[in-house]
């Protein structure tokens, strides 16, 4: 067990990375008295998030149970049992939310209260898991600034988050700060082989299509007709963008217009990390993109990263980021889109 436990620490990782692996382990080394054995009562109990002195709050929507995680703990423990390595859209299909509002409520704050008012059930530390406090509706946050400012003796809470910038900042400052990089392609590839039983082939190819975030690579093999649309719809653009085809353009950002925010981001989270790959393509070092899982879209990568240059892709970049950050703060849909068309003409 670490010297002195902080007590509030921010767990960063990308979606579907190895935020929720790395605290489970420290939430495990923190509570059993043999300093993570993992087969004590303690260790079995903390895998699987029924320890009486881990409190697990995430968000939910206002329409289930009492519009508190409580309601959900059930489906939520379910859920993590199955994707260990969770990114928020599959939790959000889980809850069958994706047209509504996916928060920590109001009527969390009052409950984070409670939960840590309580006695610690075993006489050591009382840990609470916060997923997603980028999702704080802000009276919860407010609450829980409260908490995180008068830290009570023996407990440890953990706020373990997929987009950093959307935490409030006075939250931010209160918490110890913990950065997870990528656990890499190549142990996503072995652990699609061991503990998936993934062929070699397929497994070396999601491996290297997952950025090495495990949660990633199954996410392709789980969801690939999903991720069918996104594809076509990057062939699309980027065939626009070169023909510098306007009225096309109009068109095609009708349709992408038309999507859901969270469908609408995805789609450019994906664009970036097909551009990345036409751009390691281009220097030859990428052998599989991700586009291969997508034999029946039309799409010439490695002729079109031909047509790249280390400048074009730079610009590219940075138009689908500023895209991104204008979704996740309203701006109109059909706008933001069709001026990242412009801009991506503009690169060619
Ligand atoms: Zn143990």
């Amino acid at each position: 067990m670490p010297e002195k436990v902080p007590h509030a620490q921010l767990i960063v990782s990308a979606q579907g990375g190895m935020a929720w692996a790395t605290v489970q382990a420290y939430v495990k080394r923190l509570l059993c008295l043999e300093g993570g054995c993992g087969h004590c009562p303690s260790c079995k109990q903390t895998a699987n998030l029924t320890h009486p002195d881990v409190h697990l709050v995430f968000p939910v929507t206002a329409s289930a149970g009492d519009g508190t995680s409580e309601s959900s703990l059930a489906e939520f423990r379910n859920f993590l049992k199955f994707n260990k390595f969770p990114l928020v859209r599959t939790w959000i299909d889980a809850l069958d939310a994706s047209q509504k509002v996916v928060q920590i409520s109001v009527k969390e704050a009052k409950r984070m209260g409670d939960l840590l008012s309580l006695k610690s059930h075993s006489g050591g530390y009382k840990v609470l898991l916060i997923w997603l406090p980028e999702r704080l509706h802000d009276s919860a946050a407010n609450k829980l600034l409260k908490t995180l400012e008068e830290p009570e003796p023996k407990t440890a809470i953990f706020l373990i988050s997929h987009d950093e910038e959307s935490v409030l900042p006075t939250i931010r400052s209160r918490c110890q700060a913990v950065y997870l990089p990528p656990w890499g392609a190549e142990h996503v590839r072995q652990w699609l082989i061991q503990e998936r039983q993934i062929d070699p082939n397929q497994a070396k190819l999601l491996s290297a299509l997952s950025g090495g975030e495990p949660g990633v690579a199954l996410d392709y093999l789980e969801n690939r007709e999903r991720l069918v649309p996104l594809a076509e719809n990057f062939a699309e653009w980027m065939r626009l963008a070169f023909k510098k085809d306007l009225p096309g353009l109009q068109n095609w950002v009708d349709t992408i217009g038309a999507w859901s925010r969270e469908q609408q981001r995805d789609f450019l989270h994906f664009s970036g990390s097909l551009l990345s790959q036409l751009e390691r393509l281009r220097h030859h070092a990428l052998k599989h993109g991700t586009l291969e899982w997508f034999p029946d879209v039309p799409f010439n990568a490695s002729g079109f990263s031909k047509l790249m240059s280390a400048d074009k892709v730079l610009l590219m970049h940075q138009t689908m980021d500023d895209a991104y950050v204008d979704i996740g703060r309203n701006v109109n849909a059909r706008l933001v889109f069709f001026d990242a068309g412009l801009r991506l003409m503009k690169a060619f």
